[in-house]
């Protein structure tokens, strides 16, 4: 008789213990869509489950220097379509966007400290993924080469060999000048404006630079400076991500779970046509 009590005492304890651990995993989940919707916040549909978010605030680096991703606008705030596109994911998750300018070779170590995210046209790297977690890609892009509008001499990956060439330090502009270009002579500058201003003043033979801020500088430069494409360089395709702390699953989910909303929902493209086609 004593044993059967036992039995079901422990039965219920089990079964106690099941359903509280269903309970307790189901919270600490990060959802999306539906599941995530929190009655009642306006804005807000996905839940925000990382600690780092608990004040409310989404902390967040960028070099402003880097248009049409990221520049200054007129109110000398940062501005331009990963502006745009964090705060729309600051929206969804209810939280207030708090936009640090930084420079662009001191985000990833700040990522978890300094800032909760970072979001600067920030191509996935398998030597960041050491200090970083990616968020899910938001943006295929590609390297271009921007001489000055005299040059003939540079045509080709070949015809950069023992250039002078000017990248915005820690770049994967930077990266491809050192590793892959024999002899350049590399100059590192904190922003691609000061890089494309000494390519002005002739101190430079040519900067690499990511496509589209590319054209946004030949533009500004029109009759002055020459863009050259990709097609004979062989640079490899790159993709924009959200750099986020390594230690931080649930920011990552809740930030990707975001991001996946506004690309379902048309505001991630009518971002798009706003700040990069139009
Ligand atoms: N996409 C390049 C990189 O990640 C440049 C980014 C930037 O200068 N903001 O290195």
């Amino acid at each position: 008789m004593m044993k059967k009590v036992w039995k079901i005492a422990a039965l219920m304890l089990s079964l106690v213990l099941i359903l509280g651990c269903f309970a307790a995993c189901g919270e600490k989940t990060p959802t999306n869509g539906e599941e995530g919707t929190t009655a009642g916040e306006v804005g807000t549909t996905v839940a925000a489950q990382s600690a780092r978010l608990a004040d409310g605030v989404l902390t967040v680096g960028t070099n402003a220097a880097f248009p049409p991703f990221e520049y200054l606008g007129d109110d000398g705030e940062p501005d331009g379509f990963d502006i745009a596109l964090i705060e729309a994911i600051g929206e969804k998750l209810g939280v207030t966007v708090e936009v640090m300018d930084m420079e662009f070779d001191s985000l990833c170590t700040s990522v978890g400290n300094r800032i909760d995210v970072a979001i600067a046209g920030m191509t996935v790297d398998p030597e960041r993924e050491q200090t970083v977690t990616f968020s899910d890609n938001y943006y295929k892009a590609i390297q271009n080469v921007l001489v000055a509008a005299d040059n003939t001499e540079i045509t080709d990956m070949a015809s950069l060999e023992g250039k002078a060439i000017g990248v915005q330090q820690g770049t994967t502009g930077d990266m491809i000048a050192t590793d892959e270009i024999p002899n350049a002579e590399v100059k590192r500058y904190n922003t691609f404006a000061l890089a494309v201003e000494d390519l002005k003043n002739g101190n430079l033979d040519a900067v690499i630079i990511d496509q589209n801020p590319a054209e946004v500088f030949a533009a500004e430069n029109e009759g002055v400076l020459t863009l050259l494409g990709a097609e004979n360089f062989g640079f490899a395709d790159e993709y924009y991500a959200i750099a986020c702390p390594k230690d931080d699953s649930a920011l990552v989910a809740s930030v990707n779970a975001a991001l996946a909303e506004l690309q379902a929902d048309g505001t991630f493209d009518q971002l798009v046509a706003e700040y990069i086609e139009k």
